[in-house]
């Protein structure tokens, strides 16, 4: 999987251990993977950063509920726990398992108003994502490629192009926006 913290927008003030920070200036939670910063417990010791990455350490740990060993320990997953709010990496796959969903069974003929329903969830994205960044990027993206909300195909198949915009983007392989459904709707045809 690739790092999302080389390939996304670099924050004005991102502390230097890949933690990301939201509008507020504080760690965000969801803007972030988790991994980035399970090394930072041996800063505290190794620290040349005049205590920066300590201090980012421990913020980090009080954003994702955690104390600094949790976050840090060679033990500790890739993934936050179970009980533990989401990082970038699966608000973006619970936020993607939904819109393509959502996309798979949209009407291949919309009404007026499940268009302008449609519309306006897509929309929403850019200014309601809590990885803000990740938002920002989604609605320039939109700017340049405005949603087709005219029926399911086009609207999967848009849908489908727009997140091979973020694969991109992370490094990660296109996917085929041929097997759509295949993926979020039929299942695999073998
Ligand atoms: P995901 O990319 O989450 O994909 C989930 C599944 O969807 C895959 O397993 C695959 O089966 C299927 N799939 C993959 N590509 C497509 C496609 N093109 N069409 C249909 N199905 C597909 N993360 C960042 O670090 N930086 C960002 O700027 C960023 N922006 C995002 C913007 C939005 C609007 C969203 C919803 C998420 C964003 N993310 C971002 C999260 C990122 O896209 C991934 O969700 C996250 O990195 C987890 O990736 P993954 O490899 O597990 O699979």
């Amino acid at each position: 999987m690739a790092d999302s913290s080389s390939s996304s927008p670099k924050p004005k003030s991102s502390p230097p251990s890949g933690v990301v920070l939201g509008p507020d200036g504080k760690p965000c939670r969801p803007c972030t993977a988790f991994r980035n910063w399970k090394p930072l417990k041996s800063a505290k010791s190794d620290d040349k950063s005049g205590g920066q990455n300590a201090t980012a350490a421990a913020m980090a740990a009080l954003a994702f509920g955690t104390t600094a060993a949790s976050t840090s320990s060679n033990a500790a997953p890739d993934e936050p726990p179970a009980h533990c709010p989401p990082d970038v990496e699966q608000l973006g796959r619970a936020t993607w398992t939904f819109l393509h969903t959502t996309a798979a069974y949209y009407p291949e003929r919309p009404t007026p108003i499940q268009r302008a329903n449609m519309l306006s969830l897509i929309r929403s994205l850019p200014m309601l994502y809590p990885c803000s960044h990740c938002g920002d990027d989604f609605g320039e993206d939109m700017k340049n490629n405005p949603p087709d909300v005219s029926g399911r195909v086009g609207f999967s198949k848009w849908l489908c192009e727009r997140h091979n915009e973020v694969n991109v983007k992370l490094g990660k392989e296109r996917f085929d926006c041929t097997k759509t459904d295949d993926r979020w709707k039929d299942g695999p045809t073998d």
